[in-house]
């Protein structure tokens, strides 16, 4: 015999009734989340070298980039003038961002972090769009590092001139 829906309504009620409640109880309860959650991304600003390579492999183009270039005068009598790039704005668009973690992966200089912040919602869509600011306050609230496996190599010092190579490797486009 069919049950007619309201029987079957009143039956799943009542077998739901003496469970115990999950719902939690937002925001007076913050929801326990694995610490490596990707909730937002972070941004140490010191570590941007504007390389670009982020942007350019974001499927989404959400990442947008200003710089200009800076002489830095020569150190040496003699010597020749060098030219770095200056970060003027880094931003992401987090109504178009899909969390991929590409821009992370790609990073070369370690600039970019996952931080498990989620309360960043707003009202207007185009509130989402953070500038390097605020993801650079995001970094507070990056895990650290776990610790190296018992069995790994012992970690290497880059020295300057190894960070010169690979800068100048990634200036022409990640080729050795
Ligand atoms: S996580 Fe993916 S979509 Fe979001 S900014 Fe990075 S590369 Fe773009
Ligand atoms: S890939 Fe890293 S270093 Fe290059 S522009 Fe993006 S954040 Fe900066």
């Amino acid at each position: 015999m069919k049950m007619p829906g309201l029987v079957k309504g009143l039956a799943v009620t009542l077998g739901t009734m003496g469970r115990r409640s999950v719902t939690q109880q937002y925001p007076d309860v913050k929801p326990e989340l694995p610490p490596r959650s990707r909730g937002v991304i972070a941004l140490l600003e010191e570590n941007c070298t504007v390389c670009m390579l982020c942007a350019r492999e974001c499927p989404d183009w959400c990442i947008y980039i200003d710089s200009h270039k800076e002489t830095i005068p020569a150190t040496t009598e003699g010597g020749r003038e060098r030219q770095r790039n200056v970060l003027d704005r880094f931003a992401i668009d987090f109504s178009l961002c899909m969390y991929c973690g590409i821009c992370i992966e790609v990073c070369p200089f370690d600039a970019l972090h996952w931080s498990p912040e989620f309360e960043y919602a707003e009202l207007d869509i185009r509130e989402l769009t953070h500038e390097k600011d605020r993801l650079r306050e995001w970094m507070w609230t990056v895990p650290a590092p776990p610790a190296l496996d018992v069995h790994a190599e012992p970690a290497k010092e880059i020295t300057a001139a190894e960070k010169a190579a690979e800068r100048a490797r990634t200036a022409r486009g990640g080729t050795a």
